[in-house]
């Protein structure tokens, strides 16, 4: 017997150029490729008779050679090879292209199974390249419920069958990890059978079986994963905060907080008098005021005599929160700082002194707070903005930089409740479904080029009442073979065609950050009429007198991240507008594109491009910070996540630390898939 973890290389056929090829699908071992599961499946179960085969509908026949195969050479590369069979309803002629192999082994006289589509009309059918295999051979091609998998360049769909077949001739099936009460409860396959029919299903409903049990299994190993973190983290004690007197911090705010965000405040204050360290999730549509939140949290920290820091994915975002908050809570004797990459070593160096010596109480930054260089005093709060922004593990390094400090993660992405489960279902939730009063919607349209002289002076109207304009574009520079607008060429057009006499800005990601940081604080201080930029201006970016967003080639973006573009405009008082161009003339497109324009609602919004472009790409472009699943789809598998969900929750509330097998082999599955995706589940 070989073992899962045996390289494929033991299997017969496959030697160092064949392995190559696997490796490119991620295939190493054994198991790897016991776990390469089928796309699709084809059903060549159905046997017929040649009279009742249907034009381009594929069947199985069982039929005779009726005469031998003929083979005319026809031009270089081009062999054509013609034979007559028949069974005992009608007779059909066959055409191969380019094939030996039916010369040598399709004989007079004997009988094979088919498998093909008829074409042609009444004038006389035919059939092109069947598959074949003779009647005493095991089913490979015919007969049977044909796996479709993955592949890549050299590598066919016939190959790979073969070598799953041979792995599971020689090694046992990936270990069972679901208890044996959860797979009766759920009326779920045992793991060997479930494995054996996802790659050899006898037939369709088999494969059906076979993929609900390890759609389960996957979404029951990660749902089973959180809720074992967030037990090993219901252990965890801390001094619970005395001083909860949040009265100096409200009286400082220029505004009244909304309900929502007093409620989410609340949560927080009792999580902090709790004794046990805060996870706490925030979410909250663009412009639902988490920062003034987030403000409060730390307030309350740095009252208790801990330190608090927040981490926002971008420079400049991290600079705007510097700004705003250092204005808010220095009067109030807080001492907030900031680090970011771009800072000069020397003032980097500075910032960090004052972090480990405790001078600084509050500090906001990027990523650059998670190097080992930043060492906190007494670190109590951790915040971390727009987390989906984040890649794996910087949530958890931020953390460690503490003693189990409080968490708090807000994100503005408005993720359906499944996904948010998924992502973050290790966290407490806390809703801001409230907009601050006096928000206006943003009145938004879809047009096509015919409309551009109108955007122009729509856009200059906007400029002459001393507002501001955003023209997002889909890329940086201008690429080859696409004919996307650039930022960089289209800042260009519209400063010498188009708008000569207004100040023009341009912003995009691979502009160095303290250029960036530049360009934004002059727009932000109106030392800009039009800031043209990709979609670095996406998160967080606040200045309330911009009023018109236009967006080039809209349809190149997805809906949520068109959602977060627009929560840029519609800040302030006055009446904002948000124009959609695109050249595209897919009618699903351009009706996804309007529906956009009539809602406003960002979970709607978030659920329609879920299930559109599933949960890959539901960030852009970006990663999610979820794990990869191999046959679970997030966009289709819902129910059966919220049933596994439940069924592990439960499992592992009664029996987490069980002796047996299973219980043993889930944990250690756990394990793989937490590593497989380190951090993003801290
Ligand atoms: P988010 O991060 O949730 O998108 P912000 O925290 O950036 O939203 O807040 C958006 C804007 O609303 C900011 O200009 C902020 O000062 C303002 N704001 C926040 N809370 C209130 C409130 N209760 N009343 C009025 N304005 C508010
Ligand atoms: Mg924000």
């Amino acid at each position: 017997m070989a073992r899962l973890s045996d390289p494929i290389t033991i299997l017969k056929g496959i030697g160092p150029a064949k392995a190559k090829q696997f490796e490119t699908l991620n295939i190493f071992t054994l198991e790897d490729l016991i776990c390469h599961f089928p796309r699709g499946y084809e059903d060549r179960t159905k046997l017929v008779t040649i009279d009742k085969l249907q034009v381009d509908v594929p069947a199985c026949f069982r039929a005779m050679v009726m005469n031998t195969p003929r083979t005319t050479h026809v031009r270089k590369g081009l062999d054509i090879t013609k034979v007559q069979v028949a069974d005992h309803t009608a007779r059909l002629n066959l055409t191969f292209f380019n094939s030996r192999y039916v010369s040598e082994n399709l004989r007079y006289g004997q009988e094979y199974i088919f498998y093909g589509a008829v074409s042609g009309d009444f004038i006389g059918y035919n059939m092109t390249n069947p598959a074949f295999e003779s009647l005493d051979s095991q089913p490979v091609t015919t007969r049977r419920v044909l796996p479709i998998y993955p592949l890549t360049a050299g590598l066919t769909n016939g190959a790979v069958l073969k070598a799953v077949r041979q792995a599971m001739a020689i090694c046992d099936t990936p270990a069972e990890i679901l208890p044996g009460p959860i797979r009766e409860r759920y009326g779920i396959l045992p793991a060997e059978q479930a494995y054996r029919a996802i790659h050899e299903p006898r037939d369709m409903a088999e494969a059906e079986a076979a993929k609900r049990r390890l759609i389960f299994e996957e979404f029951f190993v990660f749902s089973a994963g959180l809720s074992l973190m967030r037990a090993a983290r219901a252990e965890k004690r801390c001094p619970p905060y005395e001083n909860l007197n949040l009265t100096p911090f409200y009286a400082a705010l220029p505004f009244r907080l909304t309900g929502a965000q007093q409620r989410c405040i609340d949560e927080i204050l009792k999580d902090f008098r709790s004794g046990a360290p805060m996870n706490r999730l925030v979410q909250g549509d663009v412009g639902s005021g988490k920062t003034m939140v987030a403000a409060a949290a730390a307030y309350a920290a740095v009252t208790n005599g801990r330190q608090a820091a927040m981490m926002a994915p971008t420079e400049i975002l991290a600079e705007q929160h510097h700004a705003s908050l250092s204005k808010l809570l220095e009067p109030l004797g807080i001492r907030v700082g900031l680090l970011t990459g771009s800072l000069t070593p020397k003032n980097k160096a500075l910032v960090r002194s004052r972090i480990e010596t405790g001078e600084l109480d509050f500090i906001v930054g990027t990523h650059a707070l998670v190097t080992d260089k930043t060492v906190f005093s007494d670190l109590g709060l951790v915040i971390t903005d727009e987390q989906h922004r984040f890649g794996v593990g910087q949530r958890s390094r931020l953390s460690a930089k503490g003693d189990d400090p409080h968490l708090l993660v807000m994100s503005a992405t408005p993720i359906p409740r499944t996904l948010a489960l998924l992502m973050y279902g290790d966290l407490e939730v806390s809703i801001l479904d409230e907009l601050p009063p006096g928000r206006q919607t943003v009145d938004t349209f879809l047009v096509n080029e015919s409309y551009r002289p109108r955007i122009n002076n729509f856009i200059r109207k906007h400029a002459q009442n001393g507002n501001q304009i955003y023209v997002v574009c889909p890329a940086v520079e201008e690429t080859d073979g696409m004919s996307l607008k650039s930022a960089t060429e289209w800042a260009e057009t519209l400063q010498t065609a188009v708008f000569p006499d207004l100040r023009i800005a341009l912003l995009h990601g691979q502009m160095k950050g303290a250029e960036k940081e530049r360009v934004m604080s002059e727009f932000a201080k109106g030392n800009a009429d039009i800031m043209v930029a990709t979609t670095v201006i996406e998160v967080g970016v606040d200045v309330p007198n911009a009023t018109l967003m236009i967006v080039e080639d809209a349809d190149r973006f997805g809906l949520s991240q068109l959602h977060q573009l627009r929560g840029r405009v519609g800040r302030g008082q006055d009446k904002s507008y948000c124009i959609l161009t695109t050249r595209n003339r897919n009618p699903e497109t351009l009706q996804r594109l309007k529906a956009f324009c009539k809602t406003t609602d960002g979970f709607k919004i978030a659920q329609e491009d879920l299930k559109m472009r599933g949960p890959g790409d539901f960030f852009g472009s970006r990663q999610s910070g979820l794990p990869t699943f191999r046959v679970a789809s997030l966009g289709s598998d819902l129910e059966t996540l919220t049933v596994a969900q439940q069924a592990s929750k439960d499992w592992i509330e009664g029996h987490g630390a069980a002796d047996t097998p299973e219980a043993k082999a889930l944990r250690s599955r756990i394990q793989t898939l937490f590593e497989r995706s380190e951090g993003t589940m801290n």
